[in-house]
C-alpha cells in the first residue's frame, strides 16, 4: 500500500531536477596542478569559478558528488536580497537595530544586484523575474515583528518593504488565513537547477575544469605548494606554504 502520508503525485527527486538533473558523464580529469582550488560545485563555487576566469587566474572545481548536486538544484528559488537575514532554525533573530544587521542587509541587497547582473550578462535563462514576496504573518506578534523590521530592511535594503494588514490580505493571496504580513517588492525568484546549470555551463566555456566525483579530502602544506587529496589523485596547488 502507498504510504498514506504522501500525496499520490510525490516523487521523492527534486522538482526541479525535470528542467535539469546533475549529472557527470564528461569525468573532467583532475588536473596535474592548479593556482587555484574550489572545493564545492554550487553557486559558490561555481560563482567563484567564473570570476577568477574572468580575470585570468588559473583554477579547478572538485565536488564530491555530480556539479550542482548539493542545495544549489533543490531550493525554493527565492532571491531576497536581505530579508531573511537574522533567521535562525532555533528561531532567535538578529536584532534588526543593531548595525551587525544593517552591514548584513546591506550585503544582502548588494547580492541581490550581482545576482541580476549576473544572469544578464551571462545570458542565463533561469527563469528569473523580479516577483516581489509576501510573508504572511503567522500571529499578531509575528505581525508586530515584521512591522519592527521595515525601517531597517527599507533604509539598509532598499527592500521597498510595507506591511499589509489583515484586511487587505486579498490583494495578495486567495486566503483569509494569514493575520496580515509583509510585502517587499524587491524580491525575485528564479528556477534553482537551471540557474546552477548556467552558471556550470559558463564556467566550463571558459575552460575551468569541473571535476565531478573528486572529493577534496585531506589538505596539507608544503613550502611553496598545498597539496589536496581528491579521491582521483593528489592535486598540488602552488601558493603560500601552511602555516
Ligand atoms: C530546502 C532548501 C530550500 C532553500 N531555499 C532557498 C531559497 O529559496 N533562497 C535562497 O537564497 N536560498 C535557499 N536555500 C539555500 C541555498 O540553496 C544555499 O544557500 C546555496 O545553494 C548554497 O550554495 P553552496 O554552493 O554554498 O552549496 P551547495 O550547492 O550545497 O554546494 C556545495 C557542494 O560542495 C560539495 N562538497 C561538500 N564537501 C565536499 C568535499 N569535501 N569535496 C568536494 N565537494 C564537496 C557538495 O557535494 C555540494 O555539491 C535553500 C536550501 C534548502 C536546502
Amino acid at each position: 500500500m502507498a504510504n498514506p502520508v504522501f500525496h499520490p503525485d510525490y516523487k521523492p527527486a527534486p522538482y526541479w531536477w525535470e528542467a535539469w538533473k546533475p549529472a557527470d558523464e564528461q569525468r573532467t580529469e583532475v588536473p596535474a596542478e592548479t593556482r587555484v582550488a574550489i572545493i564545492g560545485g554550487g553557486y559558490a563555487g561555481l560563482a567563484t569559478a567564473l570570476e577568477l576566469a574572468k580575470l585570468g587566474v588559473e583554477c579547478v572545481v572538485l565536488e564530491a558528488t555530480a556539479p550542482g548536486e548539493g542545495a544549489s538544484s533543490r531550493n525554493g528559488g527565492g532571491v531576497s536580497g536581505g530579508v531573511n537575514i537574522g533567521k535562525s532554525i532555533t528561531g532567535s533573530t538578529l536584532d534588526s537595530n543593531s548595525p551587525r544587521a544593517a552591514a548584513l542587509l546591506s550585503d544582502g541587497s548588494d547580492a541581490f544586484g550581482v545576482i541580476e547582473a549576473l544572469i544578464e550578462s551571462e545570458g542565463i535563462e533561469c527563469h528569473w523575474r523580479r516577483s516581489g514576496r509576501f510573508v504572511g504573518a503567522w500571529t499578531p506578534k509575528h505581525y508586530d515583528s515584521q512591522a519592527k523590521k521595515i525601517d531597517r530592511l527599507n533604509e539598509s535594503a532598499q527592500s521597498g518593504a510595507y506591511m499589509l494588514p489583515r484586511e487587505r490580505l486579498r490583494e495578495e493571496m486567495a486566503s483569509d488565513f494569514y493575520y496580515g504580513g509583509m510585502v517587499v517588492e524587491r524580491s525575485g525568484q528564479l528556477h534553482p537547477a537551471l540557474y546552477v546549470k548556467g552558471l556550470l555551463d559558463r564556467v566550463r566555456a571558459r575552460g575551468v575544469p569541473v571535476c565531478g566525483y573528486a572529493p577534496a579530502g585531506r589538505i596539507t602544506g608544503e613550502p611553496g605548494a598545498w597539496r589536496i587529496e581528491t579521491g582521483r589523485g593528489e592535486l598540488p596547488a602552488p601558493g603560500p606554504a601552511a602555516p
